[in-house]
């Protein structure tokens, strides 16, 4: 059992993220990430492999990465290895390397817990083009939020309610869109967050 943090509001939100996440490390996880935005600009993802400690001093315990809202995540790997690029958060395009610097997608989210039908739905992105860059079901769930926003051109409350009509299993997500500064958006389904 791992953990998701969120923040937004006034103070600079990695170092709470990292303190919230502190307080779930008792729940054991393999590593841990965090996803920032400052106002409108692109969220910047850091992740780490391991202890908590090592995404602190990636980030000067927070203090390197600006912006008043963000999410953060440790991971206990249910799919794929534990590894940087499967680490979480992760975003609805592609991304370069690990995973970690600025994100150019439009959806970006961390999950706790198992996707039961994602390789089902793995296979349906993979024939509307997307491609994919883990082996994580987490990845198939932000970009299914991502194919539902678009095709539908509906907001992320209903792009994220079609994406729990089709996925099964039990889990929790937090999700930040591009499109929507300053907000978070969670979900869960018999899941602790
Ligand atoms: N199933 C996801 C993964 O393997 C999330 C695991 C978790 O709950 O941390 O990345």
């Amino acid at each position: 059992m791992c953990g998701i943090v969120g923040y937004t509001g006034r103070d600079q939100a990695a170092p709470i993220l990292l303190d919230g996440l502190s307080r779930l490390e008792y729940r054991g996880y393999d590593s841990a990430g965090l996803a920032v935005r400052d106002g409108s600009a692109p969220a910047e993802v850091v992740k780490a492999l391991g202890k908590l400690y090592h995404l602190a001093d990636k980030t000067d315990q927070g203090r390197a990465l600006p912006g008043a809202c963000g999410i953060g995540h440790t991971r206990w790997a249910t799919h794929g290895d534990p590894s940087m690029v499967n680490a979480h958060p992760h975003v609805s395009g592609n991304c370069s390397g690990s995973g970690s610097g600025p994100v150019e997608s439009d959806v970006v989210g961390v999950h706790n817990g198992i996707i039961e039908n994602f390789t089902e739905l793995k296979e349906k992105l993979l024939r509307h083009g997307y491609t994919f860059y883990s082996d994580t079901d987490t990845e198939v769930a932000v970009k299914l939020v991502d194919y539902y926003y678009k095709k539908y051109k509906i907001g992320p409350v209903d792009a994220i309610t079609r994406t729990m009509v089709r996925v099964r299993g039990s889990y929790a997500l937090a999700l930040m869109f591009r499109d929507f500064p300053d907000e978070i958006f969670v979900a869960r389904k018999d899941s602790l967050s």
